[in-house]
């Protein structure tokens, strides 16, 4: 792991948050393999997507190619 800001936007976190790459109620595991940093506003516009899906609307393809 080598972030230092929100994987989304790339934004200082604040408080750092984890939020669940695929959303516990689409059936992601609630472990560190599917937890990723990402600012509060981040994580309140993602709410259940899947981060495939949120981060495509962004502009950070790459980002999600290497974790995916
Ligand atoms: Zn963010």
């Amino acid at each position: 792991m080598g972030w230092f800001g929100c994987f989304y936007c790339d934004g200082p976190l604040t408080v750092m948050e984890l939020d669940h790459v695929i959303p516990l109620s689409r059936g992601g595991a609630d472990a560190t393999s599917n937890l990723v940093p990402a600012c509060s506003p981040c994580n309140g516009t993602k709410s259940n997507q899947p981060a495939s899906l949120f981060v495509h609307d962004q502009t950070q393809p790459t980002a999600i190619a290497v974790r995916a």
